[in-house]
């Protein structure tokens, strides 16, 4: 029999002042006017994870026009939007006056400036869905039943009016957010066409008001982007039309320039030019290769079997370079494994910012190598390798670098931050070069030797702690919480939102339960896991529809997988 919205209500009231569990009778779905409500999970006590609810309405009463979502950037920004739309509501409506513990709270995940696909709003042609979270009421651990009624009973259906139909939404703003990535997916799909790797279109505002808070900087001292006319390029949008700015071409790329002086503001925007940006963002049309990975040192972490021969030679101990493990990577070796880390899962563009590298990894100069000569120094360092890379890999590079002048003769262009704006410097670089020779030897003899390839054993995953229940949660930006295991993802720079952290937590589970055959490689099993997230969406994560997860890259994925300290591989 189909059950009503009024017959919630009664049941709330007859279950009122009884003890908590009473709620799990509610479970189920409900109908009123065209909407549907359904219950999907009821919180154990009124302390515990919320409850989990979704609202779903036909598209036919929701009246979004189809160009709203007509292509996949349309529908994931009119997603993202709807999103923030209910989670606003949330927030007006949540009365947390209602009682103890999460009494009251209504809730979604506020985005942040990236548009991205989430899974607490699904819209197809037949419907539009939201998926929240709701603490239902209680004093002490009795039911409060009556404001449970009027909680599901009014505040939900305002939730639906104020966020899920077309009439009731601002409509400007919609259609702003929507042209937004739509023009930032075109200016990123044309990179390749025009030989570049990044764009960073002119009147762009890069800085960010701090460092924990990533809204644009305000106010009139913020220096708006303005190309050097040697690197200026200039391409034609669907909604925005004609635009101009600095395009950075392939190859090897150095931002230099004195301190404070804006170049890691600028990295920063192109580590994060992979994701599309909010209508005033400020970064909306800076866009990055996809495929692009920010490398860093991170002394500490864990490198499971990594050949990182690459870099690194006869290391003391008799340590394997070849199949190289460590539970405690120093800055060079765990920066040389996250880079052949990220070539291993096909990265065509590597980042690095010399605040957060490993100098040795990153020169040796000629002084140094007169005084401890090759054998007795196993790093070979970058400035010997990246040529290698862009012309033999063709895997490009752009590194802010104000501290060392041998890398002219190995960069293709040179931008230099002078007070925030870029100038193209390639030229008198290339003088000074030619005029101050280094004196130092070239390390790196031959070509780029590609490295083994490693097979993750299922095996080595346990998302089980001890219960029956798989344990994956995401804690903010820095860690996926895997069965018992804390993967550290602080260094991890491009992950933008807790629900990527969670989605990939499930996403190695996935990973382990289906993937991890013992035949595929590393880069295999991230690319299948990739693979049916594109075919059926995020809800390929899990087995209950829900709205925690936010998408993520190849990349990211792979990075937590290499930073799981119980990880085992075979290399192949
Ligand atoms: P660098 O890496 O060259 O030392 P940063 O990129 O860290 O410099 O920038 C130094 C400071 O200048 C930061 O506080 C940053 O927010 C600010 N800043 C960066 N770009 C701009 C800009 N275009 N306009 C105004 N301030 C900026
Ligand atoms: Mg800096």
């Amino acid at each position: 029999m189909l059950q009503t919205l009024t017959d919630l209500q009664r049941q709330l009231y007859r279950i009122d002042g009884k003890s908590y569990p009473a709620y799990k009778d509610i479970r189920g779905r409900y109908d009123f006017d065209d909407v549907t409500l359904f219950i999907d999970h009821v919180q154990g006590d009124p302390f515990a994870a919320p409850s989990r609810l979704r609202v779903r309405l036909p598209m036919a009463t929701a009246g979004f026009p189809p160009e709203t979502y007509r292509n996949r950037s349309r529908l994931i920004a009119l997603r993202d939007f709807l999103a923030r739309c209910f989670s606003d509501a949330c927030r007006t409506l949540s009365d947390r006056s209602r009682g103890s513990g999460k009494s009251g709270l209504l809730a979604m995940d506020r985005p942040g400036q990236e548009i991205l696909e989430r899974s607490a709003i699904v819209v197809t042609a037949e419907f539009v869905e939201a998926r929240f979270v709701a603490g239902l009421p209680a004093r002490g651990r009795r039911v409060l039943g009556r404001q449970a009624a009027d909680m599901l009973g009014e505040d939900v259906p305002k939730l639906v009016e104020a966020a899920l139909r077309y009439a009731n939404l601002d409509e400007s703003q919609l259609t702003a957010h929507l042209n937004a990535a739509e023009d930032a997916d075109a200016l990123r799909t044309q990179l390749s066409a025009l030989g570049l790797v990044a764009f960073v279109a002119d009147g762009s505002r890069l800085p960010r008001r701090s460092g924990v808070d990533d809204r644009p900087l305000g106010g009139d001292h913020v220096v708006p982007f303005r190309s050097p006319d040697s690197l200026k390029v200039e391409v034609s949008l669907p909604h925005i039309g004609r635009v101009s700015g600095m395009g950075i071409p392939r190859g090897v790329t150095l931002i230099v320039g004195g301190g404070y002086h804006g170049k890691s503001t600028l990295l920063s925007a192109l580590e994060l030019g992979v994701y599309n940006h909010l209508p005033g963002d400020g970064r909306e049309l800076v866009v990055t290769d996809p495929t692009a990975v920010k490398i860093r040192a991170e002394d500490g972490r864990r490198v499971e079997g990594v050949d990182i021969r690459p870099f690194i030679n006869n290391l003391p101990n008799h340590s394997s370079a070849a199949a190289f493990r460590t539970e405690n990577a120093s800055g060079s070796t765990s920066q040389a494994a996250n880079i052949i880390e990220a070539l291993e899962v096909s990265a065509q563009l590597l980042l690095l910012d010399e605040d957060t590298c490993a100098t040795n990894l990153m020169i040796r100069d000629a002084r140094m190598q007169a005084l401890v000569e090759k054998p007795g120094e196993p790093i070979t360092p970058f400035i010997d390798r990246v040529r290698q890379l862009a012309d033999e890999r063709a895997v490009s590079s752009i590194l802010v670098l104000g501290g060392s002048g041998d890398y002219f003769d190995v960069a293709d262009t040179i931008i230099r931050m002078d007070s925030y704006i870029p100038y193209d410097v390639t030229a008198a670089a290339k003088a000074i070069a030619a005029q101050q020779p280094t004196g130092r030897q070239v390390e790196a003899g031959g070509s780029w030797l590609a490295s083994t390839s490693r097979i993750p054993l299922a095996t080595s995953l346990d998302p089980r702690k001890g219960r029956r229940e798989v344990n994956i949660k995401g804690r903010a930006l820095r860690a996926v919480l895997f069965g018992t295991e804390e993967i550290d993802m602080t260094a991890v720079a491009q992950l933008v939102d807790e629900g990527q952290v969670r989605a990939i937590g499930q996403a190695l589970n996935v990973a382990r339960e289906r993937f991890m055959d013992g035949q595929r490689d590393v880069a295999g099993v991230i690319e299948a896991v990739i693979a049916e997230i594109d075919r059926h969406g995020l809800d390929a994560l899990d087995r209950r529809p829900t709205g925690d997860y936010v998408a993520f890259r190849a990349y990211e994925l792979a990075a937590a997988l290499n930073r799981l300290r119980s990880l085992e591989v075979r290399q192949s």
